[in-house]
């Protein structure tokens, strides 16, 4: 190998960039929407893939996010550790060892167990402290609410524990994102509010209200109360065509969000294959000429996601390439036969923008037949994560 060559070779080979001014434009945005109320951001799931500790430390210089939510205490244990010193909100259960975490860590955790209550009351008690708590009330998910029938034995745990404070009523919605009929989101708000008011008939009253995800934000008004609780759209995406669709015909403008995040590797192999041939694990594909063939060192394993074999393409000098046989777990080959002068090390988009051509999580979604939540969630976490 001579000198040029080894100077040209690549520094990474798989990364992800997150663009700062992007999302200060999306927080921009859900500021406005949000108005006074307060604003938590949800950095669940390695903050749906863009990188946790990244994401946390980029949020940190936005002054207008109020909270972090999160759901487990391992996320919260690495957001305090990436420095967030303001508020998080714990979405997701605790376990016990974890109850002295919650108290450590200052969180905010949802309640909907009464084990979980009881056991938080007592270590606060003991350690003579007092921590916020929110109520996750069941308006119609059945996923993790407490019901009518459960609330006098929550609210009988705050009683006899002072150190408990009932400060938020919360619920989450069903079915805003999958359809333009909200009828079944407005049922859940009239459950809400009459829980809301057994729960002050029973003797205790929330500080706060919230229920607002990111279609809730964009859509209803009336869901805002008094914090909002958005995640995808932080970070560029609309939660479904659904929402997207209701929005515009409401008269919304396009120009809300961006993707914060590029997903980039570069070529690590270029060959030609002679007419006829098949490419990669079970003879998926058989070329229908002489082909040339590029290979990503990108795959399952990283979260690319196999459903999209023979259905995807990447972005090469502004150009599609489409990808050629089964993903691997972590190799990928795509098809460069009419992409002039392609060279070892040029550099592949996954998932952003190339020149005039993007490629985004809702159209890997689509192809993968699922939806863009999940595309993002499942970027491997041990990816390089870049701030431009
Ligand atoms: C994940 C989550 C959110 C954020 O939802 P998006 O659709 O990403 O905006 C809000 N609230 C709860 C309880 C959640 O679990």
């Amino acid at each position: 190998m001579n000198r040029s060559q080894a100077t040209n070779r690549p520094r990474l080979l798989n990364w992800i960039e997150l663009d700062q001014a992007v999302l200060r434009k999306n927080i921009g945005s859900l500021a406005k929407l949000a108005g006074d109320r307060t604003l938590a951001i949800c950095v669940k799931a390695n903050a749906y893939g863009h990188g946790l500790a990244e994401m946390t430390s980029l949020l940190k210089g936005e002054k207008r996010v109020d909270y972090l939510t999160v759901h487990s205490v391992a996320e919260a244990s690495l957001a305090r550790k990436a420095g967030w010193d303001r508020k998080i909100m714990l979405l997701g259960p605790f376990s016990s060892d974890e109850t002295r975490s919650v108290l450590e860590l200052d969180l905010e955790p949802m309640i909907f167990e009464i084990g979980a209550l009881e056991e938080l009351g007592h270590l606060a008690g003991k350690q003579n402290r007092v921590i916020r708590t929110h109520l996750k009330l069941e308006t119609g998910t059945n996923r993790q609410g407490i019901t009518e029938q459960e609330l006098p034995g929550f609210v009988s745990v705050y009683k006899k524990q002072p150190s408990l404070i009932p400060y938020g009523a919360a619920m989450h919605f069903a079915n805003i994102e999958d359809t333009t009929n909200h009828e079944y989101a407005q049922q859940q708000l009239d459950r809400f509010e009459y829980l809301v008011k057994r729960m002050e008939e029973l003797g205790i009253k929330p500080e706060i209200k919230h229920t607002a995800s990111s279609a809730a934000l964009i859509l209803f008004d009336k869901t805002r109360f008094d914090l909002v609780r958005p995640g995808l759209s932080a970070y560029g995406y609309w939660p479904s065509k659904e929402t997207y669709l209701s929005y515009r015909l409401a008269g919304g403008d396009n120009n809300l969000f961006e993707p914060v995040l590029s997903w980039k590797s570069r070529i690590s192999q270029l060959k030609q294959v002679e007419k006829d041939s098949f490419i990669g694990y079970g003879c998926s594909y058989q070329t229908t000429a002489d082909t040339k063939l590029a290979v990503v060192p990108v795959g399952y394993y990283d979260g690319y996601d196999r459903a999209l074999s023979n259905l995807a393409y990447v972005l090469i000098n502004g150009k599609r390439a489409p990808i050629r046989g089964r993903i691997c777990m972590n190799l990928t080959m795509v098809d460069v036969t009419d992409i002039e002068n392609v060279r070892i090390g040029d550099e592949v988009t996954l998932i952003g923008r190339d020149q005039v051509e993007t490629i985004w999580a809702d159209q890997l979604a689509d192809w993968g037949g699922t939806i863009n939540y999940e595309v993002l969630a499942r970027l491997s976490s041990a990816i390089v994560r870049r701030t431009l």
